[in-house]
């Protein structure tokens, strides 16, 4: 559908002010800087789509951090929303609210035994915060365990289970998380991104015995070490993202969730499974990450995509956690807000009538293809990676030395991809990694649009070079 833009409606900000960004790339009333040097200046979505201000359209392969799940003001989660707006906006649970019971029944059907019990929050941060509470009060150990290069959130504690640099703070936060080297075959230390016997074969889905059951195993030993030097012998929790988001869509080998989560339960601890970004359909071949890896968490947190861009997030528990969790006394105002409640059902709906799982798996498989071919060709792709529609492209200086491409290059690159409509996301320790994390309603030819703009990018940067 066409956007309603007309320039004389744009009132949300004075022409100086847009200058101001425009010049400093900084909004002066939030300090916040924008990912591009020509900002982007958004007036509406619809599905995969956004329009700027001078009515450009764009394609929103980034989908606001993973969060946009089936498309920009989806009709039937915009009907949904206005629909609950009309009728209430908000109880708390000190009332019985029907719809917010009914929402958390329907959510508990998409996961398995035992995880049955729902804890209604408005972000990623707070979930993780509370899986960290319910972790230490049910094993009633304190130190918890995550990996280097992994994002969980932006509050006090989640900043000490975040384990990157540039999301951490001078002050005290996060006691008693400890990082662990992160099991990435493509940067990591070990590994190297293929099969030794076979090169077509990528060691995250290879279980041979050899090169990548070698990484796999030094990674379990890195975190064998963890345990022996830098925590008690027992263990609250092990908290991991299924495929990393802000880390730059890292896998780790097969088998390696497997064997750590039996390394941590025989410590004590339970494992908590962060799917704000992998959840609802996003990698494609299930329904949350946690299933590719053939491990049933204690713990699943979720956000993002739960709401479609409605602030929500959500805990899912055992009822034997939630039991000795019931001890304390937990309240927040807006979780499970009704609204945010009728958006989020109206979202599990969505995925499940529009194949919304099975588009991501299609679409994310032919991406992935594609984008291999795209490495092959370029020496400054490193490696391409992912499952579904939760890919990460890390660029390299060269292939044989993988030094990440400097900053101010990605830059370039990603500035470029913008300015001929597309919009991608950057991850990544060193902010090397381009990650394509769309609404999931993409088509195959978005995808090919995606495609050969990436290419015209790539192809300039390097006339330039
Ligand atoms: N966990 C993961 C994996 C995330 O990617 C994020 C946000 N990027 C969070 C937790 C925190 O979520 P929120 O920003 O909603 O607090």
């Amino acid at each position: 559908p066409p956007c309603d833009f007309t320039p004389e409606e744009y009132k949300g900000m004075s022409k100086d002010q847009m200058m101001q960004i425009r010049q400093q790339n900084c909004n002066p009333m939030t300090m916040k800087v924008t990912s591009y040097k020509r900002p982007v200046f958004i007036h509406q979505g619809h599905m995969q789509w956004l329009w700027d201000v001078d009515g450009k359209r764009y394609l929103d392969l980034f989908a606001g951090v993973a969060t946009v799940s089936v498309g920009h003001c989806h009709p039937r989660v915009t009907e949904a929303a206005v629909r609950q707006l009309k009728k209430l906006w908000h109880t708390t649970n000190i009332y019985v609210y029907p719809p917010i019971h009914e929402y958390c029944e329907k959510l508990a059907s998409y996961l398995p035994d035992p995880l049955k019990v729902i804890y209604l929050t408005n972000s990623g941060s707070e979930a993780n915060d509370l899986a960290m509470l319910m972790a230490r009060l049910y094993t009633g150990n304190f130190d918890i365990i995550t990996f280097r290069n992994s994002y969980h959130g932006g509050s006090p504690q989640t900043m000490g289970l975040t384990s990157n640099a540039a999301y951490k703070y001078p002050v005290p936060s996060g006691l008693g998380c400890t990082n662990t080297m992160c099991p990435d075959v493509f940067r990591g230390i070990w590994g190297g991104s293929h099969c030794r016997d076979s090169p077509v074969q990528t060691i995250r889905e290879c279980s041979c015995p050899q090169g990548c059951c070698v990484a796999n195993e030094n990674y379990i030993g890195q975190l064998k070490d963890t345990f022996a030097t830098s925590v008690p012998s027992q263990i609250a929790a092990f908290f991991a993202e299924p495929i990393q988001g802000v880390g730059g869509a890292v896998q780790y080998p097969k088998n390696y969730l497997k064997e750590a989560y039996k390394l941590v339960r025989e410590r004590g601890g339970v494992c908590i499974a962060d799917e704000v970004q992998t959840g609802f359909g996003r990698t494609g071949s299930h329904f949350w990450g946690f299933q590719g890896h053939g491990v049933i968490p204690d713990i699943v947190t979720m956000a993002k995509g739960i709401g479609n861009g409605f602030p929500m997030g959500a805990v899912v528990t055992t009822p034997e956690i939630a039991a000795s969790f019931a001890k304390a006394v937990h309240f927040n105002t807006f979780g499970g807000n009704p609204v945010a409640c009728t958006v989020a059902s109206a979202v599990l709906d969505t995925i499940t009538t529009e194949g919304i799982q099975q588009n991501s798996l299609e679409v994310g498989t032919y991406l992935l293809t594609q984008l291999a071919k795209l490495r092959d060709t370029y020496e400054i792709i490193g490696d391409v990676r992912g499952k579904g529609l939760q890919i990460g492209v890390e660029m390299v200086k060269d292939k044989t030395s993988r030094e990440p491409l400097p900053v101010h290059a990605v830059g370039e690159i990603f500035e470029d991809i913008k300015d001929m409509g597309v919009l991608i996301g950057k991850g990544g320790l060193f902010g090397q990694t381009f990650r394509i994390q769309p609404p999931m309603c993409i088509t195959l030819e978005d995808a090919d649009f995606f495609l050969a703009v990436f290419n015209k990018a790539l192809f300039k940067y390097m006339e330039r070079r």
